[in-house]
């Protein structure tokens, strides 16, 4: 019995590869590669070496006194906000580039909709001198016009999607159909635990640097490996997927993933994809989605755009359906308040999509010797407009 993916990157009964006919060739040359891509000496050190140099890596692993005083057990933040970029994304990105030179791609091409992975995927690129195109709805591009700066400032080519609602669904089509179209010479770059089989386990496997680091860091500091409960927040499911993937089948740690409620899982605007969703397909994916009675998907709404997506990827739906992950969904207002709460307690300003997960300690009870690892996904520094709305800052 495992949680990690099987040969055709099923997890139970939800992963797999449901694409059109057009993007087999795409898919399959990378599914037949990638295990043994990233198993080669030279690619580990490569990938080794730019993780601790470029990235920053290893991050540390914070005991948070004050925030363990408050609520009476052990906490401790693997520090991902303090990797170059400011989030884990670019644990991702730093692998695929490495896997796209191996593969003898030239050209990358990538989909974002808050920008914060084309901002990763951006900025690989321009360290491996590799041509980028990042699509983007029409919509997205208007509201994240900092991202757009970056992207363009690291020399990539911002393509906006103008179809349908013009955001991020919509720069996944255009992005698809480029592929289709250039299957020799480009790589896609996917941002998340998302997308047909190898996706979900190839970037779980990127991500799952992040569990590897925390076993060897808490048993300097406590002892042991193993924590209590592993916690983080799901978007589509990359910095969960890191945080619990070296612990996915040992039982004695607790899986904690948290969604975002939106304005409450009932509103009608939310992204609580476990409490809502029905299985469905998605990117290529069979997984939990959120749709409506005749399977159209529904728009998600999240006040943290990283969290604003309306699938999981199939880990965790695996996870939620099989009770081995306890989900948890926290609405936007308690989020805002627990990320205020962590920078004036910790000193540390997270991203709302971090936010969410340290909202959990008012949800929920541990005991005083259990210690639980929260994944401080990203630094807050691009929310701050959002903070200062919210809080008359
Ligand atoms: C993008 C993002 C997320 C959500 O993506 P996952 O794939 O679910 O990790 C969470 N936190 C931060 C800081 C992000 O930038």
């Amino acid at each position: 019995m495992t949680y990690h993916a099987n040969e055709k990157g099923y997890y139970g009964e939800f992963g797999g590869a449901f694409i059109p006919e057009m993007l087999y060739p795409n898919c399959e040359e990378l599914r037949h590669n990638y295990i043994q891509i990233m198993e080669e000496p030279s690619f580990k050190e490569e990938f080794d070496q730019l993780l601790k140099d470029y990235v920053g890596r290893p991050t540390p692993l914070y005991f948070a006194k004050r925030l363990s005083e408050k609520y009476g057990t052990k906490i401790y933040l693997k520090r991902e906000d303090l990797c170059h970029t400011g989030a884990h994304k670019v644990n991702n990105t730093i692998g695929q580039i490495l896997m796209a030179k191996k593969l003898g791609k030239n050209r990358i091409i990538a989909e974002t909709g808050a920008g914060q992975h084309g901002v990763a995927t951006a900025t690989v690129c321009a360290l491996m001198g590799i041509e980028c195109i990042v699509y983007m709805g029409e919509v997205d591009i208007a509201r994240q016009a900092p991202n757009v700066a970056r992207m363009k400032m690291l020399g990539a080519q911002v393509r906006p999607a103008l179809s349908g609602s013009r955001t991020l669904k919509d720069a996944t089509n255009e992005a698809i159909r480029d592929w289709i179209n250039n299957p020799v010479d480009t790589h896609y770059i996917i941002g998340s635990v998302v997308g047909p089989h190898p996706y979900p386990d190839m970037v779980a496997r990127f991500q799952s640097v992040i569990s590897a680091e925390i076993k060897w860091q808490l048993m300097e500091k406590e002892g042991r490996e193993n924590p209590d409960y592993v916690v983080a927040c799901v978007g589509g499911g990359s910095n969960a997927a890191g945080t619990y993937f070296h612990y996915l089948d040992n039982p004695d740690v607790g899986i904690i993933a948290v969604e975002a409620a939106g304005k409450g899982v009932n509103s009608g605007e939310s992204a609580a994809t476990s409490a809502l969703g029905k299985i469905g397909i998605i990117h290529g994916s069979k997984t939990l989605l959120m749709q409506t009675n005749d399977g159209q998907i529904t728009e998600p709404y999240s006040i943290s755009a990283g969290l604003d997506y309306p699938g999981v990827g199939p880990m965790h739906a695996h996870l939620f359906k099989s009770g081995r992950g306890e989900f948890i969904s926290v609405t936007d207002d308690e989020a805002m308040t627990a990320g205020l709460e962590m920078a004036q307690l910790e000193g540390i300003i997270p991203a709302i999509e971090t936010s969410h997960a340290f909202a959990i300690f008012d949800h929920r009870k541990f005991d005083k010797d259990d210690v639980v690892v929260v994944n401080l996904s990203g630094r807050g520094d691009k929310d701050l407009d959002t903070y200062i709305d919210y809080f008359k800052l």
